[in-house]
């Protein structure tokens, strides 16, 4: 959906330049069309398959996006009572929300069994328990899915990888029967499903399907228990392509291999897409401030930095940058960084660029997940505006910030 037409960036049918202008810099951009491609491939490679796109709203929660997705039928990932207040704002339907995440607070999920979310995936044995006793009080049944930890590595950046046996998430495959053993003297709960999510910027998917063939297993054992468990979660992760020698791996493919394995024991299938579906639909618009040079570096300096971007400083990650406009000018080979006081502020490292002049334009690549919504106002920045585009028509979906919200809820 980004492209360039006369040596001008466009992102569907509107000039990046043209937002740049208006709306001014840090700023992010996403393509409408690019997201719903995404879920449709999502929505495609499933079909046949009893199954729910459960998007996880941790990539990208601006509310457009959310409503764009409740609207053609997506259900929804979240992590927080904040991420169901967003859904539920944006119009998504609750019967579709699956509540993961390992701290889930009693107000939370009183919260979530209010709204009538459709499954909470429980990440230890004391969670059930909770969601019983709360249910309880209110009268009402909830259904559970435990995530299990598989012990699958899934080799990508540690910070983002899930599923090995020492890490926080999940509850050890091998115990897990046990607990869902102990969990039906529970009355006010169902076991429904099992969950997992091995990890993001999945690559090579391969362990995605061998943590699916364990998980598999032990749905059989738990049937032929007598537990009525229905459905299968496989969490996210799927990766995209960050750079061009990184090829990111097909949803269809991916599904095809599972698609004969869950569809023998007759299950629903859930997924739960985040990156995958916002990630590459996404670009930062910054602009120039400052070239400068130091005995050993060149520097890009610009006015979007780690508090905008915090994926280079964070998973040493590596995002395209493309200037607005093509020049015939040379290359440099360049740090990009912003105007944090931070050394670990930058947007790319020895970066061969084009030879941008201050006052250009650049747009950093795949930063339509995890971008803004890890934005922070480090060094009192206002975050930067969000926009959507749709065809050849534009809008802002979330204002820039004032000073005069950097203090909001302050007292002297
Ligand atoms: C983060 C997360 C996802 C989404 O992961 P992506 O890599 O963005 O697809 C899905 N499920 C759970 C439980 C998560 O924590």
């Amino acid at each position: 959906m980004f492209h360039y037409k006369d040596r001008r960036l466009f992102c569907e049918q509107v000039d990046l330049e043209e937002i740049a202008q208006k709306i001014g810099t840090p700023c992010y951009v996403y393509s409408e069309q690019s997201i719903m491609d995404a879920w449709q491939a999502y929505e495609d490679a499933l079909s046949g398959l009893p199954h729910l796109i459960c998007y996880a709203v941790k990539a990208n929660s601006n509310l457009a996006v959310l409503a764009r997705l409740a609207r053609a039928g997506s259900g929804f990932d979240i992590v927080s009572g904040g991420e169901l207040f967003r859904v539920l704002k944006a119009g998504g339907d609750p019967a579709r929300v699956v509540f993961s995440g390992m701290g889930k607070t009693a107000a939370e999920i009183e919260f979530a069994l209010k709204a009538g979310i459709r499954n909470f995936n429980c990440e230890s044995e004391f969670e059930p328990a909770l969601i019983d006793e709360i249910a309880g009080s209110l009268g009402v049944t909830a259904q559970f899915s435990l995530r299990v930890n598989p012990d699958v590595d899934a080799v990508t950046h540690p910070y983002i990888s899930t599923g090995l046996r020492d890490h926080k998430f999940g509850v050890d495959i091998a115990a897990a029967t046990e607990i869902y053993r102990k969990t039906l003297s529970l009355r006010n709960v169902r076991a429904s499903g099992v969950s997992c999510h091995i990890g993001s910027q999945i690559i090579d998917y391969s362990p995605i399907l061998e943590a699916a063939g364990k998980v598999l297993s032990l749905v059989e054992t738990l049937q032929s228990e007598g537990l009525g468990i229905d459905h299968i979660d496989l969490g996210g992760g799927l990766g995209i392509s960050y750079q061009e020698n990184e090829d990111a791996p097909l949803i269809r493919d991916f599904i095809t291999d599972l698609r004969d394995r869950i569809g023998r024991a007759g299950l629903t299938v859930m997924i739960e897409p985040g990156r995958s579906i916002v990630g590459p639909a996404g670009v930062l618009l910054t602009r120039v401030l400052y070239r400068k040079k130091s005995p050993a570096k060149e520097f890009v300096v610009v006015d979007a930095a780690m508090n905008d971007l915090i994926r280079p400083a964070l998973y040493k990650a590596h995002h395209e940058i493309k200037p607005l406009r093509r020049t015939e000018g040379g290359s440099v080979i360049a740090d990009v960084v912003g105007p944090v006081c931070e050394t670990g502020d930058f947007l790319a490292r020895d970066r061969e660029m084009p030879d941008v002049r201050p006052g250009s334009w650049l747009a950093i690549a795949s930063a339509g997940a995890y971008g803004f919504v890890q934005a922070s106002n480090y060094n009192s920045r206002p975050r930067g505006a969000e926009v959507l585009v749709e065809g050849d028509k534009w809008r802002v979906i979330r204002s820039r910030e004032t000073f005069e919200d950097l203090i909001r809820g302050e007292s002297l």
